[in-house]
């Protein structure tokens, strides 16, 4: 066989050459985007159009064409005018430390495939466990995204709270856990895998301010057991997706001791204000939670995808996909804890570890302090600045960077305001200025934002309110 492809895709010269090209292409994007170079957060196209532009490209593009074509066609996460999903503008060093990972593809599922990427994770797993304010006899591991982490915090509950080995001989009982009805959607999802089924996610009302309202758990609690249904966990969002409001983990722990129930915190969002002193109080009673999870990719400005799922007993974070009995970190002789695939849903994963520690080194905690208190901090300004406009209303009083709102006026109904938001919302993301998205809450339509970068000011939020103020005003129903 003629290798010529094969040395031509393998050649150092080339890669260097096309990488220094590639460095200077994405340091000239990130100029352009975060000092607002570029008028555009989001070149919109349909998926239609797009699918068609990549068909033809592949035929007939420009080769040197290929990834400034991607960046132009992407949603700019760097600009301050995105204020959209609650993907984070990438710390451009963790770009780098990406690049090494996808260069070296240590898997990791064994430490031979990893050694400084395990070792790694474990002292970055260390340090959010101290954070976490667990003690020495907590352990965590990184996986991919907070929905797997997820998932694997139930599957450790579930081995954790029941008898029978459900892992080994499966379950007939019906099992139930217990979650707020606005947590993010993978939790149900994560039930639904482990055969649960509807009735076995038993979805507790929200206060009128979205936080789960803990003075029914007795009852919901009441209900699902008269129905045969045993109920091994319970969930608490911090904060949940929607509105990034957080529950009262104090109270959730409590409720979760009395009924001896998994308490897991899904903190893929705010479980960052660990490191924030001015926001721990959002947090507060995390460190009781049998398992945390905290997405690096949001609150932390990695790349996407890297989660810690965090354990405060130990033994829980080995035992979960293990075959045989509970595992026992006092009873091993020197604890596994470098061959990661057999704690992590995963086999290979990617070396994820480093962007966390490249972060710490780099810049040090202080770091996340910075991002989430200053995120954090306008959220609250754009609060005050809608509450200031009447032609604004907040679906809630925000407690992070999360802020739904709406466009309002009197004289209209409902289902007239709804129209409009739907509006304003579809011709931002078309004229591509702003990016935001919209949620639903109790059947109104709101504007969701999420201010992701920290170089948004308050003008930039002030901006958003007078064009969505423009198009609603426009808008004739
Ligand atoms: C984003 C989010 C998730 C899902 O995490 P991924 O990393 O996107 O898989 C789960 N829960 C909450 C509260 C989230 O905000």
């Amino acid at each position: 066989m003629n290798k010529e492809l094969l040395i031509a895709v393998y050649s150092s010269e080339n890669f260097r050459k096309r990488g220094h090209r590639l460095i200077d292409q994405l340091a000239d994007h990130l100029d352009r985007s975060i000092n607002e170079k570029s008028a555009k957060v989001i070149d919109w196209n349909p998926p239609e159009n797009e699918y068609e532009y990549w068909k033809y490209f592949l035929k007939n593009g420009k080769e040197a064409n290929l990834f400034p074509e991607i960046l132009k066609r992407t949603v700019h996460v760097h600009h301050p005018k995105y204020m959209g999903h609650q993907v984070a503008p990438t710390a451009p060093i963790t770009a780098l430390s990406g690049m090494i990972s996808s260069l070296m593809n240590n898997g990791m599922a064994v430490y031979e495939m990893g050694m400084a990427p395990s070792a790694i994770e474990r002292v970055v797993t260390e340090i959010l466990c101290e954070k976490v304010g667990y003690t020495t006899n907590s352990r965590g591991f990184l996986t991919s995204g907070g929905t797997l982490a997820n998932l694997t915090a139930l599957l450790s509950a579930r081995k954790a709270k029941l008898k029978d080995d459900i892992w080994n001989n499966g379950h007939n009982d019906a099992l139930g856990i217990m979650v707020s009805e606005e947590a993010h959607y993978c939790v149900a999802r994560a039930a639904k895998i482990m055969g649960l089924g509807e009735q076995g996610i038993i979805k507790v009302p929200v206060t009128k301010n979205f936080a789960m309202n803990t003075s029914l758990l007795e009852e919901q609690m009441e209900k699902a057991t008269k129905k045969g249904i045993n109920v091994f966990a319970i969930v608490g969002s911090a904060p949940s997706t929607a509105t990034g409001i957080y529950d009262d983990l104090e109270a959730i722990s409590h409720f979760s001791k009395k009924h001896d129930l998994w308490f897991h915190v899904d903190g893929a969002h705010g479980g960052a204000a660990i490191f924030s002193p001015k926001y721990r109080y959002t947090v507060k009673g995390i460190e009781k939670a049998d398992s945390v999870v905290i997405d690096g990719h949001k609150m932390m400005m990695m790349p996407t995808i890297t989660t810690a799922l965090l354990f405060k007993d130990g033994n829980n974070s080995h035992a979960t996909f293990n075959q045989k009995a509970d595992y026992l970190l006092e009873r091993s002789d020197g604890e596994d804890w470098y061959n990661l695939a057999k704690r992590t849903f995963e086999c290979t994963k990617t070396m994820m570890g480093i962007h966390w520690f490249t972060m710490l080194k780099t810049y040090g905690e202080g770091v996340f302090d910075e991002y989430v208190t200053t995120l954090y901090d306008l959220g609250h300004q754009f609060e005050e600045i809608i509450k200031n406009d009447p032609q604004f209303e907040l679906a809630v009083k925000p407690m992070s960077n999360i802020v739904c709102f709406r466009y309002i006026d009197t004289s209209m109904s409902t289902s007239s305001l709804n129209k409009i938001n739907l509006k304003i919302r579809k011709l931002l993301l078309e004229e591509g200025e702003f990016y935001i998205v919209q949620t639903k809450l109790r059947g109104r339509y709101y504007l969701r934002t999420t201010v992701m970068n920290p170089f948004t000011t308050v003008e930039h939020l002030m901006q958003l309110l007078v064009k969505a103020k423009s198009i609603g005003q426009g808008c004739v129903f």
